[in-house]
């Protein structure tokens, strides 16, 4: 395929693509295997009939993408969310298939999405749309086919329907889905997963570069799942949290914020926007704050040509899926910016969602040292990984990561012999 120029209008799954292309293209692996890797397996879309708590029914759409299944099986995770979308859910399939090879562990590539707003839905219909989902994709899933996990607007309660759904159907099998409540097999740990993951990354890349991170000033967009866990946890690295934000707005103090008294606030309030001891912020302002490490936890593509001339932070950690787009990732590259990549820096929640899955299938418990201490083991290595190929070949981390991800697919493709 001829190289074209990024722009910040291609789609999510041309975005993903384009540095697909990019590594593959390095690599010399031939035109055969990477249109094979380029593509998903699988894709499924159902419509999902939910009677309303009002007694109407209402129609919802629902998507998994399977991208790749070389590995072993199909991992990812579902999101709830009214912008949820076919070529967005195959996007991060395909991230999905990178970061699991990134890792090293035995899974392949995929993603789900139900176009809905969560937040608009009462428990009782979300769990009705949930059981109905899984119904409907339930013949392409199974413990060792298809496993889903959480993603946006969806938890470890969704996690718990889905498994309940599936055990209707096929028996008692925990191993179905990662990311459940600990009292039904969930993993201890699981939840911090992904934010922890980032700071154990963050950790031996500083170590492996001589960064010196003792002290640093953060930024943290998003204040979920990962990014409240991201903040939190950084302080142990001697990191200093300077501005949080979520989809409300944003706070900064440039001397520090308590991120436990935020998150107290936040749990109270619905929003960090409104702390005290802090100057509000707007989202879009959020990125572009004086920080050396920016970290962003939220959605996709905020990350753009425009505001990546204004970015100020030394280094920009990607706790989000595909925050960056492959236009602005130039501009960071062109100004000096280390940008560490999705497929490394938030690799922890699946990792974790295997330790999950591993310990359903021996149906056996690790306590919460042993779960951190063996994420530690992954994540170190495959920061090391990504550190020590950006070196040796002169590349950025995110082709390094992508290298290392598309090398282990391509191998296991060629060893299967199934081309
Ligand atoms: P979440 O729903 O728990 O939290 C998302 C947060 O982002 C919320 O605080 C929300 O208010 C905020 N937000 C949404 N839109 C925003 C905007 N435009 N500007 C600023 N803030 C905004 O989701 P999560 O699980 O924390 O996932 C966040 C990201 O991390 C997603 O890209 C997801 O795919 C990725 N991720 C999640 C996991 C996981 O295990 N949950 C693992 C790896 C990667």
């Amino acid at each position: 395929m001829t190289p074209v120029a990024p722009t910040d209008e291609m789609s999510s799954f041309e975005a993903v693509n384009w540095f697909f292309d990019q590594s593959a293209r390095r690599l010399g692996i031939n035109e055969e295997l990477q249109e094979l890797m380029r593509h998903p397996w699988r894709e499924l879309t159902v419509s999902i009939p939910v009677r309303l708590d009002n007694g109407k029914v209402k129609v919802f759409t629902g998507y998994r993408v399977q991208h790749n299944g070389a590995r072993g099986p199909y991992k990812g995770g579902i999101r709830y969310h009214p912008k949820a979308e076919l070529d967005e859910v195959r996007a991060l399939a395909s991230l999905m298939t990178w970061k699991t090879a990134v890792a090293n562990i035995p899974f392949g590539g995929a993603k789900g999405g139900v176009v809905c707003d969560p937040g608009s839905l009462s428990q009782s219909e979300l769990n009705r749309l949930t059981r109905r989902y899984i119904q409907n994709i339930a013949h392409v899933l199974g413990a060792t086919r298809d496993i889903p996990a959480p993603d946006l607007g969806t938890n470890a309660q969704t996690m718990a329907w889905m498994m309940d759904a599936y055990g209707q159907l096929h028996g008692y099998t925990p191993g179905i889905v990662t990311g459940k409540p600990v009292e039904l097999g969930g993993s201890y740990g699981r939840e911090a997963a992904p934010g922890r993951g980032l700071v154990y990354c963050l950790e031996e890349w500083a170590s492996l570069t001589h960064f010196p991170i003792q002290g640093t000033k953060v930024v943290v967009q998003g204040f979920g799942q990962v990014g409240s866990w991201a903040a939190r946890l950084i302080g142990d690295l001697g990191c200093i949290v300077v501005g949080i934000s979520d989809i409300n707005g944003g706070i900064y103090n440039p001397r520090g914020l308590n991120v436990q008294d935020v998150l107290a606030y936040s749990l109270s309030h619905g929003s960090v926007v409104g702390f005290a001891n802090a100057d509000a912020v707007g989202g879009t302002e959020l990125l572009e704050l004086p920080c050396d490490i920016l970290i962003p936890a939220a959605v996709e593509n905020v990350i753009r040509a425009d505001n990546a001339r204004r970015i100020k932070a030394k280094v920009v950690a990607e706790a989000a899926n595909h925050p960056t787009t492959p236009a602005a990732d130039l501009v960071l590259q062109e100004r000096g910016i280390v940008l560490i990549p999705d497929i490394l820096v938030n690799a922890g929640g699946v990792v974790v969602s295997y330790f999950e899955w591993a310990q359903n299938i021996q149906e056996f418990r690790w306590d919460e040292d042993r779960v951190n201490q063996e994420l530690a083991v992954f994540m170190k290595q495959a920061t090391q990984g990504v550190v020590e190929t950006a070196k040796r070949d002169n590349i950025s981390y995110r082709e390094a990561a992508f290298s290392i991800g598309i090398s282990r697919v391509a191998r296991a493709i060629e060893l299967r012999g199934f081309v």
